[in-house]
């Protein structure tokens, strides 16, 4: 296959990527491509795909939502399946409040927008953010400015607002002098609090995109009772870890965290369709109502509520709640093949934390252009089994749904593309 004349692929180097494969069909854990061949999706499609591709439940919900009401203005109109799904994720997370958008960017330009307002309606001066180095919020401006500068946001380094940054302790298997980084951590995250801020941003136990780097849940306790003490809002980016991907439904109950606002995507409607949301407690909401017009939150998409992302939400929702053990019992699943892997000489830095289990590659820089992930990319293709590493950070984020003979699969093409890299 060639490069198309006409479509332009996210977050692709035209001149040193591999041409895209063509995809006619999915199913499981397995993608189907027009040559015929099968692959494994090992990371469930950018980190979306929940339970497997074309999953037959929420392929239902949809197709009958399809035939009911496909889409409506969701101002001035409210629908079934939109407050069904408020109802549900209210309860599961704790927060009375949800406004939906349409991806995981908007989820979190949301809720900086909510705790940004919610400040200023009080005719409060708090105008400081905090958010953590390494941090991934999004591909918009206001995601992009809470997030770390990097490549990615390099051209428009100029464009972004300042955040306070932050270090982020992160660890691995076997992991030493951590207790002092995370001190030193918290210690920064003091002086820093010194200044009236409104929120502190956090992908919760995981950062996502800068590597699959994890921090100890007691770590990100210290940092809300710091927050609480000072009175800053605390927004949980649950964007990549929600709906069991950490081995909990979401990560800040894993890390027994009460966040103000969550910002939710990727797996909320089982990887089927686009579709953000933002939850927010009752306190945060009442702060919105006022005679006073300009207290609104003036905020909202086209597709508000789209009522075929809130019937596939409803629907792999009730997968997830008929089976925890799948999400809770996954990081046993993962256990045996990458204790085998962390023996290999060029595999260093292992972690593991629910369905997600990565280590790093030892062979030159520690960094996203690293051409080692591409490398492994290749060979482990080659066996029917596609990656996408971080660099040289390679890691598995594999559908609830994958077999035990698929996972194994994923781990001896693995074992065997390390081997190839040795020779
Ligand atoms: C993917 C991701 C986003 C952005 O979501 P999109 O749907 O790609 O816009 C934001 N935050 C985190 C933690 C993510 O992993």
């Amino acid at each position: 296959m060639s490069w198309h004349p006409h479509l332009w692929h996210p977050t692709t180097q035209v001149a040193v990527a591999p041409e895209p494969l063509r995809v006619v069909g999915s199913r499981g854990s397995l993608l189907e491509l027009e040559d015929g061949r099968q692959l494994i999706d090992a990371i469930s499609s950018w980190w979306v795909t929940l339970h497997g591709h074309a999953e037959p439940s929420i392929a239902a919900a949809i197709g009958r939502q399809a035939q009911q009401l496909e889409q409506v203005i969701f101002a001035n109109f409210s629908h079934r399946p939109a407050e069904q799904l408020a109802t549900r994720l209210s309860a599961l997370t704790g927060l009375e409040r949800l406004f939906f958008s349409d991806n995981g960017s908007t989820a979190v330009e949301v809720a900086l927008k909510i705790a940004w307002q919610w400040w200023r309606n009080q005719g409060s001066e708090r105008r400081q953010l905090i958010a953590f180095e390494g941090a991934y919020h999004g591909d918009t401006f206001g995601a992009m400015a809470l997030g770390d500068r990097s490549i990615f946001t390099a051209p428009y380094d100029d464009l972004l607002f300042d955040v306070a940054r932050i270090p982020w302790p992160h660890t691995h298997w076997g992991d030493g002098g951590l207790e002092q980084r995370e001190a030193e951590a918290l210690a920064q995250l003091d002086r820093a609090l010194q200044t009236p801020t409104a929120a502190l941003i956090v992908e919760p136990l995981i950062q996502g995109a800068s590597g699959m780097r994890l921090v100890r849940a007691g770590f990100l306790r210290a940092v809300q009772e710091r927050l609480r003490a000072s009175g800053a809002l605390l927004i949980a980016d649950e964007v990549m870890t929600g709906f069991g991907r950490t081995g909990a439904l979401f990560a800040s109950q894993r890390a027994q965290l009460q966040p103000d606002l969550v910002a939710l995507s990727k797996g909320l409607t089982g990887g089927f369709l686009p579709m953000g949301v933002t939850l927010a407690s009752e306190r945060l909401y009442r702060g919105f109502i006022s005679d006073t017009p300009a207290h609104t939150f003036f905020h909202g998409h086209s597709f508000t509520a789209n009522p075929l992302g809130c019937a596939a939400a409803l629907a792999s929702l009730d997968l997830l709640q008929r089976n925890p053990e799948r999400f809770q019992q996954f990081e046993a699943r993962h256990r045996p093949g990458l204790e085998q892997l962390s023996t290999h000489p060029l595999v260093k830095r292992v972690r593991c934390l629910g369905t997600m289990a990565a280590f790093e590659v030892e062979a030159g820089a520690a960094s996203y252009l690293n051409p080692v992930g591409r490398q492994i990319q290749r060979l482990c293709l080659e066996q029917g089994v596609f990656l996408r590493p971080l660099g040289h950070v390679v890691y598995l984020l594999p559908p609830l749904g994958i077999s035990e003979a698929q996972l194994q699969r994923c781990y001896e093409a693995l074992e065997a593309a390390l081997g190839q890299l040795q020779q």
